[in-house]
């Protein structure tokens, strides 16, 4: 499955999860919400540490409230354990019918991750419920959607949110299923969305003290941005010059046209584009990270160096962007930068061991440095996290004989020399 990672969405999407996950009480369990790069409308849990989104739900949410009360929903079957026992059943579930029923109603895994195969397989499951198990394992899963709605609320009124934007987002959602029949939206098979369930869920809501409340003016402003930032990086030019035509003068418009002659045109002109953003808000890290990521993608990397530091700085060292600028750094080949590089690599490791690519950069950083035993550890660790064991063991192992013995670096590079290679041992991880 395709990763979207941006320092700027990520950051908008912790602020719309966070105070609903603090209200379940999971604000320890570190949920993090992951953006998938898929046009269609879906969001599901699937382990207890992640909520997934769909780049598609983030765009056709018009308000945060109406992501906010996906999350909350998400964070009901999170708190309710739901996962968990939707795969006991599925364990213990005796026919290939119920594994398919459940594969593409519940646990949201073959409906996200196979496009249409995997949809028509839930299709026809839902269709043709064919004895009482079935019926049960329905029944169960709609319990389950109906707790989520219910928590969502209960989640949202503790916070002080409306459960305006889930009730109108969710009735939106099947009144579209309703006139479009042959195209199942992942998000209606893996939350089945009867008529009674919304109207169940819109009297719990239109209770809340909070339904008429609104987005402050500042988080709808961001979430716009959001929606023009994958609209310019996700969509064709002409497609953007439509959405945001050039006589719209809006932020959030200007960026989304920027970001898109950047993709697809000129990069002069685009930088001309981000330098007025810049203008109109000089302290926006985001602007200058575009900016230094246009120029480095362009071949400017010396060029990219200032507005990437700039970025770094005034995003109080977002990791993600400490690894554009080392990356950068790197492309400068001046090895006067390799040492700025390798401590921004380290410091950005340790709050995003999983980043694609920083390892990589940082065996090039060591390699600048002339520091060869490093650069063979961080080649060894990016091996490792692609799951290529094989070459991550060798080249360890050559880390191992350059590095001095029982030091911190050979102990890390001893720790890979002597991983399993899968499969020779199942219960190792
Ligand atoms: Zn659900």
């Amino acid at each position: 499955m395709p990763i979207i990672r941006d320092a700027e969405i990520e950051q908008l999407l912790r602020d719309y999860a966070q105070p609903v996950l603090r209200a379940a009480g999971l604000a320890k369990q570190n949920v993090r919400v992951v953006v998938l790069s898929d046009r269609s409308f879906n969001a599901f849990v699937m382990d207890g540490r992640h909520i997934f989104i769909n780049a598609g739900a983030l765009f056709d949410a018009k308000t945060p409230n109406e992501v906010i009360g996906v999350f909350a929903h998400e964070t009901g079957h999170l708190a309710g354990g739901h996962l968990q026992r939707l795969r006991e059943q599925l364990a213990s579930a005796q026919t290939a019918s119920i594994i398919a029923l459940l594969a593409g109603i519940g646990a949201a895994v073959a409906g996200s991750r196979s496009g249409a195969g995997g949809a028509d397989i839930g299709a026809a499951a839902i269709m043709a419920p064919q004895s009482a198990i079935m019926r049960s394992m329905l029944a169960y899963v709609r319990t389950q959607e109906d707790q989520a709605d219910h928590a969502g609320v209960k989640f949202l009124n503790a916070t002080g949110q409306s459960p305006r934007g889930m009730v109108e987002l969710f009735k939106r959602l099947s009144n579209e299923s309703l006139f479009n029949s042959r195209y199942i939206d992942p998000y209606m098979q893996t939350h089945p969305m009867p008529a009674d369930r919304v109207a169940a869920l819109e009297t719990v809501a239109r209770a809340s003290p909070y339904w008429d409340r609104k987005d402050s003016s500042e988080l709808q402003l961001r979430h716009d941005m959001m929606r023009a930032k994958l609209s310019g990086f996700l969509e064709r030019p002409d497609t953007v010059a439509r959405r945001y035509p050039a006589n719209d003068h809006s932020l959030p418009a200007r960026y989304a046209r920027a970001i898109s002659t950047y993709r697809h045109a000129d990069l002069r002109q685009a930088i001309a584009q981000i330098d007025a953003l810049v203008q109109t808000e000089p302290n926006n890290p985001y602007f200058y990270e575009l900016k230094g990521q246009a120029l480095l993608e362009g071949g400017h990397a010396s060029e990219a160096v200032a507005p990437l530091r700039r970025a770094v700085q005034l995003s109080h060292s977002n990791p993600l962007i400490e690894i554009l600028l080392a990356q950068a750094l790197n492309a400068t080949n001046n090895p006067k930068l390799a040492e700025e590089a390798v401590a921004l690599l380290r410091a950005a490791i340790i709050r995003e061991p999983e980043a694609p690519d920083a390892y990589s950069q940082l065996a090039v950083a060591y390699g600048r440095k002339g520091d060869l035993a490093n650069a063979d550890l961080a080649s060894a660790q990016a091996a490792f996290s692609r799951g290529d064991i094989k070459t991550a063991r060798q080249l360890a192992a050559r880390a191992k004989t350059r590095l001095p013995i029982g030091s911190p670096a050979w102990v890390r590079a001893d720790d890979i020399v002597n991983v399993k290679p899968p499969n020779a041992n199942a219960s190792s991880h």
